[in-house]
């Protein structure tokens, strides 16, 4: 909601919900309300912080913002949440699929991982040894049939990097990951990126 104080000379934009406010003072030069980009972007850093909590809890969310640049801490939750996508590779064959060939233009890197690890902590579920959280389409294979062979299981499952689809594919004995492009999440492109891995 938006307030214009009594005076005129100052605009108010809050969200309760989110507890936060912004404050617009006018200019007396040329009337505009204006705001002082600093408070900007620190609205930003409490939204990203906030959006962290809901995955981390309050002890290994670091105050962070004076390390890191914005750009900087949104690619590390990028990656962050490309490792969630990924049901958990280690970083180790995360970093490799990321730098491999078959991985175009992928725009999160291995440093973007390590940040993401010096700023947020290590993985609270990879930690405890929790499996991970399957969601929707997960458990669609065969509970019973245990893959024995390279290939016969993978799991896959879509991710989007810069905007763009990409059909991310872990295999269940090797943990070998395959990336492949995606126009659109459309189902004929799945299917000719599963072609394409498989
Ligand atoms: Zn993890």
């Amino acid at each position: 909601m938006s307030l214009i104080s009594n005076d005129n000379l100052k605009i108010t934009l809050s969200n309760k919900d989110k507890s936060l406010v912004l404050v617009f003072h006018e200019d007396t030069n040329d009337h505009l309300y204006k705001c002082h980009a600093n408070n900007i972007s620190k609205m930003v850093k409490k939204l990203y912080k906030e959006e962290l909590l809901k995955v981390y809890n309050e002890g290994s969310v670091y105050n962070i913002a004076q390390f890191y640049t914005m750009e900087q801490q949104a690619r590390a939750q990028e990656a962050i949440r490309l490792h969630y996508a990924m049901d958990h590779p280690s970083d180790k064959s995360l970093s490799a699929a990321l730098v491999s060939p078959s991985v175009i233009n992928a725009t999160i890197t291995p440093l973007d991982l390590s940040n993401a690890k010096v700023m947020y902590g290590p993985c609270p579920d990879c930690l405890e040894g929790k499996p991970s959280r399957h969601k929707g389409m997960h458990h669609s294979w065969d509970p019973g049939g245990k893959a024995t062979n390279l290939g016969q299981l993978l799991h896959v499952d879509i991710v989007f990097i810069a905007g763009k689809p990409r059909l991310f594919s872990v295999d269940d004995i090797t943990g070998y990951i395959v990336m492949a492009r995606m126009e659109s999440k459309g189902q004929a492109d799945v299917n000719n990126a599963i072609d394409a891995i498989v």
